[in-house]
């Protein structure tokens, strides 16, 4: 067996050490920038250089405004003005910033029990129930659902939580071609009527249940779940739906209610909402909406709110001000505006880079804008490049991608002004000529 200098098995896998060593090194400055600024519409980057081949940053003192396309802020409420932050400075001095508890002890205030009150009418079902992180709501909530001898149909490009869920679980997983409903019926009727793996043949023993697992809007992708050909599906083959709507919270929909609103499906016909309160509510943590009976049962016994301390008061407070403004709950039209907002900077802003001839993936009516730069060497070139030119966007290469299919990620906001997408537009155009990412220009067919 290989062993470190010490005498020990590696820590690493050889690959990993391969790729930060050669790889990723090389490339790691387009990433980990602090930054000194509410991530905005703008946000201000402090600079810093490689040292030790790569290893290692060394601040120089400088700082930099960038127009901000890196951050998840969909709805502009990142930015602490209005009335968000001044409830969750009240709720700093009423409650601290920490519960200190988990919710079955002391740790469940006013707020999360207004906050859940108000996220189960937003989205239109019995009950919610919050948590302190998005992340462990996916991988901590599906293994108290699941257990082996269930079985998870999956979309190929679900996020590393559900997937890690899925993996606590125990179940057996499929995964179906990204967003394909055909191959997902496919899978469905395969394992209905054929059973478990290693029965005898005709042998059917049934699975214990079966949930598909989806996103509303792909995280990577720009994608737009086909909600009602799967919500049609499940009821077909008497299967769940866990719907994560992270990237479409308050993202989309008429009414900012994600997908659900998106295809005017009925909210109910979903099992699972789950959704974080990170991106279009500039907050904190997650949740998981449902039937009463659901919220009760993960009450009692989800991991990450049994052995969890409970969402932090002034983060659940900024979310409930948001939640009353996207509701009108506020006497504004604020919300609504800011929906209509955001709704057209992503259909001006992908409809004129589709003009500038880069390719991107995705639904028109995502926010969620991944420009496609396929090799490593072109997303650190392009958002060095865009960096110097006071741009911030996020470079995302393998493993969050396939590995030649790297991506610049761009998220929109309704905080972004036209003349900043203009800038955005033109200044991506520029480098994208100068670093080889337009296609338009393809040979002319000859017929
Ligand atoms: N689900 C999806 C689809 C995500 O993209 C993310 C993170 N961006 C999460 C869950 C985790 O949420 P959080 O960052 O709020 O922990």
């Amino acid at each position: 067996q290989e062993k470190n200098r010490d005498g020990y098995p590696p820590l690493y896998d050889r690959f990993a050490s391969f790729y930060s060593r050669y790889v990723y090194r090389r490339v790691r400055d387009c990433w980990n920038y602090p930054i000194c600024s509410v991530p905005g519409a703008e946000v201000i980057l402090k600079e810093r250089v490689t040292k030790d081949n790569g290893w290692t940053f060394e601040f120089t003192g400088n700082k930099r405004k960038c127009l901000n396309l890196g951050s998840y802020n969909y709805l502009g409420f990142a930015e602490p003005s209005g009335p968000c932050a001044e409830f969750a400075i009240e709720a700093l001095h009423k409650y601290g910033v920490s519960t200190g508890a988990t919710r079955q002890q002391y740790g469940t205030c006013e707020l999360h029990v207004e906050l859940e009150k108000l996220t189960a009418e937003f989205l239109g079902v019995e009950d919610a129930i919050t948590f302190g992180m998005g992340f462990a709501t996916n991988a901590l909530n599906i293994p108290t659902l699941l257990s082996p001898g269930c079985l998870v149909i999956s979309d190929e490009k679900n996020h590393a939580s559900l997937i890690l869920g899925i993996r606590l679980s125990g179940a057996t997983v499929k995964v179906f071609h990204h967003n394909d409903v055909k191959h997902l019926e496919k899978l469905l009727r395969d394992q209905i009527y054929y059973g478990q793996p290693n029965q005898p043949k005709g042998e059917y023993k049934p699975w214990k249940k079966i949930l598909i697992v989806v996103e509303g809007v792909y995280s990577m992708e720009g994608t737009i779940v086909r909600l009602p050909e799967i919500i049609a599906l499940k009821k077909k083959y008497k299967a769940y739906l866990y719907l994560d709507e992270a990237h479409s919270i308050g993202a989309i929909g008429k009414n900012g209610r994600g997908v659900i609103d998106y295809f005017n499906c009925d909210p109910k016909d979903v099992d699972i909402l789950m959704g974080t309160f990170t991106k279009s509510f500039g907050s904190a943590g997650g949740y998981i909406a449902g039937s009463k009976q659901l919220i009760t049962y993960l009450r009692q016994q989800s991991y990450a709110s049994k052995y969890a301390c409970a969402m932090s008061p002034p983060v659940a407070a900024q979310i409930i001000a948001v939640l009353k403004i996207l509701m009108g709950k506020d006497g504004t039209d604020t919300g609504r505006k800011r929906i209509e907002t955001l709704a057209r900077n992503t259909r001006y802003f992908r409809r004129r880079l589709a003009q500038i001839g880069v390719i991107t993936y995705g639904n028109e009516d995502s926010p969620v804008v991944p420009i496609l730069a396929y090799l490593y060497s072109k997303i650190a070139a392009m958002v060095r490049t865009l960096i110097e030119l006071n741009i911030a966007t996020v470079g995302v290469g393998y493993p969050a991608t396939p590995l030649m299919e790297g991506r610049i990620r761009i998220c929109l906001s309704a905080a972004h002004t036209k003349e900043q997408l203009d800038y955005a537009l033109e200044t991506i155009s520029k480098v994208a000529d100068e670093i080889g990412l337009k296609f338009s220009r393809l040979p002319k067919d000859p017929n």
